[in-house]
């Protein structure tokens, strides 16, 4: 049996991904982190960060998980490279409000956009701003980030997880995604329902989400039960890759796939105004790529503790 063991973490070149990869690295356990960043230089700079911390096993390797051949791409060099992935952190993600199409178009180029200088009550101020601004193109881009994003590079890495004797996928996910925030008992039932729900149903699931979120009326949103107020795609995105985990993995009894709330953390995401440190959330997330093997699968882990979805 193999002795080497492969992790990638997707966003891994700030915040809470960033945390993944430095602690998984000096884990002792793990030969090889892969940092994967949307961004060349920005991924590149992230590794030779931590490698200038001593840790020699980071390397770098460009992945958009919204941008099918950049996944592909990773998969060829993983399997090139390792013939198998023993775990998979899927940080990548987006909260979905307008402002962050500023990121994804460019950088930031006003002070405003980078909070330079900014008191917490200014950048409260300006969070809700944005949280007013969400519109349907921002909540589109979420799901197709956090939702099909997401599967689009488990499905490309399957074949070399399954290939690993302990294969782990790791969704940092968020309360936001728990079931309790849709209106619909219907929806809430459907999407708990792991034993009949399947890949095609959940996609369709979605689609009406989009559907309904591209009538441009969020109280249409809210009347047909979908999570209600500014983050409801968010919430959308994070339950049904929820759901997707426990499909998988009553698919795949030989894989552990978890998911894990990191907390609410300091970084971009929550214009550094979390409760806690990236170092913490990591911590969280970290904790349950490393469960002991023959742990829980189709598990959601809040509080360190395993939590109702
Ligand atoms: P950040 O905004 O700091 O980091 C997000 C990371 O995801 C960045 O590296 C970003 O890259 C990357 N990313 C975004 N879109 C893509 C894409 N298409 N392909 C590849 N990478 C992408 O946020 P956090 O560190 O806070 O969030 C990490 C995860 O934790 C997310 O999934 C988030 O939903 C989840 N989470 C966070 C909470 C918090 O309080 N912070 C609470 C609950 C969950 P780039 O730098 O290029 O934008």
């Amino acid at each position: 049996p193999s002795t080497t063991r492969i992790a990638v973490v997707t966003g891994g070149n700030k915040g809470i991904g960033l945390e993944v990869c430095r602690q998984l690295a000096g884990n002792g356990g793990i030969t090889t982190v892969v940092l994967t960043a949307r961004d060349e230089a920005r991924g590149a700079a992230a590794a030779e960060k931590l490698r200038a911390l001593g840790l020699s096993n980071v390397v770098f390797h460009q992945l958009d998980i919204t941008d099918a051949p950049s996944v592909a791409r990773l998969a060829h060099f993983l399997k090139t490279r390792f013939g198998k992935l023993d775990i998979l952190v899927n940080n990548a993600g987006i909260v979905g409000l307008e402002y962050l199409q500023d990121h994804i178009d460019g950088t930031p180029t006003t002070d405003e956009e980078k909070f330079v200088g900014m008191g917490m009550d200014q950048r409260l101020e300006l969070l809700l701003k944005w949280c007013l601004r969400a519109s349907p193109d921002a909540g589109k881009i979420c799901l197709r980030t956090n939702y099909h994003g997401t599967k689009r590079v488990i499905g490309a890495l399957l074949p070399l997880l399954l290939a690993s004797a302990d294969g782990r996928v790791v969704n940092v996910s968020s309360e936001f995604g728990q079931l309790r925030h849709f209106g619909s008992a219907d929806l809430r039932r459907e999407l708990a329902d792991v034993e009949t729900l399947t890949e095609e149903r959940l996609d369709e699931v979605v689609s009406a989400f989009v559907s309904d979120l591209d009538s441009g009326a969020a109280a249409a949103v809210e009347s047909r039960g979908w999570p209600a107020g500014a983050f409801s795609a968010y919430m959308v995105s994070k339950a049904a890759l929820n759901a997707y985990s426990r499909v998988l993995a009553r698919r795949h009894p030989s894989l552990r796939v978890n998911c894990v709330h990191p907390g609410f953390v300091r970084t971009d995401m929550t214009v550094n105004l979390g409760l806690v440190a990236p170092e913490e959330g990591a911590r969280r997330v970290a904790a349950v790529a490393l469960l002991p093997a023959g742990g829980p699968t189709g598990a959601y882990f809040q509080d360190r503790r395993q939590a109702p979805f």
